[in-house]
């Protein structure tokens, strides 16, 4: 009977007809998302990277073997500015590990640390991210990356988290910012403001697709600004990217920062690229 009487209300059969319009469409939005929840059970999803069945209803699109199989990088083995792991370079005593480029260049950034190296299944997983706007995927890495900030903890501290910005046009086209997608979960797990606008690219990246060393430092140099009017003062700033290719635009970022005031500047990118064959003078 109670249950009769529950359905009755349900179809608001004795309510007014501007409540009854309301009721059915919740129904209606009721139904949609149990048969959501059905079509998941019945037709599971597939890792997006290998194709394997995801066997638990996961928030992250990703099965556990292709999560493990990112390359990490560990903080006994890099360079202790740029983070580039340093392949079997002995270390010697008292001296700072530095690759060949921190020994002849200096960066605009303080420091920079990434989660794994930028190859085979993690390069899959960036790309859904930058262009799926896979939201889980972003905050599954910067658990990763808040992970990284705890290991080095003085070393990375920071006041604010900044992604780096895309160009107004960019990212209008796109409808987002994937940097975005990732230090925004982690400004919320280290509880520090996220600042999305306090940087702006103010130069497009060029159309071509595939830059030169030399051409991809051009592209950026300049190519950022504070906002007009933004706090940058004494600030240190956690700065966020997808990807490390060549440093130069968490270079340009952090220049533009620390002109505006900054008192430091991280860089924190999920991936890191290395160059092959391992790195040489020559390479550099
Ligand atoms: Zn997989
Ligand atoms: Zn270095």
């Amino acid at each position: 009977m109670a249950k009769a009487r529950r359905s009755n209300t349900l179809f608001s059969a004795q309510n007014p007809s501007s409540k009854k319009g309301a009721l059915r469409e919740g129904l209606r939005s009721w139904l949609a998302a149990a048969s959501d929840a059905l079509v998941s059970v019945v037709f599971p999803a597939d890792c997006r990277i290998c194709n394997e069945l995801l066997v638990d209803s996961r928030r992250v699109p990703i099965c556990p073997k292709c999560l493990a199989s990112f390359a990490r990088i560990f903080a006994s083995t890099i360079c202790e500015i740029c983070g580039y792991p340093l392949f079997g370079l002995q270390q010697k005593e008292r001296q700072p590990q530095l690759c060949p480029a921190c020994q002849n260049k200096t960066y605009g950034f303080d420091c920079a640390r990434s989660f794994a190296i930028y190859q085979g299944p993690l390069v899959r997983a960036i790309l859904l991210l930058k262009f799926k706007q896979i939201e889980p995927l972003g905050q599954w890495f910067a658990e990763r990356l808040s992970e990284l900030v705890a290991s080095e903890r003085d070393k990375l501290a920071a006041d604010v988290v900044v992604p780096v910005p895309l160009h107004r046009q960019r990212e209008r086209e796109r409808g987002y910012n994937q940097a975005a997608l990732i230090s925004k979960p982690l400004a919320k797990r280290l509880h520090l403001p996220h600042k999305a606008l306090l940087l702006m690219r103010t130069k497009a990246r060029p159309d071509k697709r595939i830059l030169t060393l030399e051409e991809r430092w051009e592209s950026v140099r300049g190519a950022f600004a504070t906002r007009p009017g933004s706090q940058v003062d004494n600030l240190r700033v956690l700065l966020v990217d997808d990807v490390l290719t060549t440093g130069a635009t968490l270079d340009a970022c952090a220049r533009a920062l620390r002109e505006a005031g900054a008192k430091s500047v991280v860089g924190l990118t999920v991936a890191r690229a290395i160059r092959n064959p391992l790195p040489s003078s020559v390479e550099w």
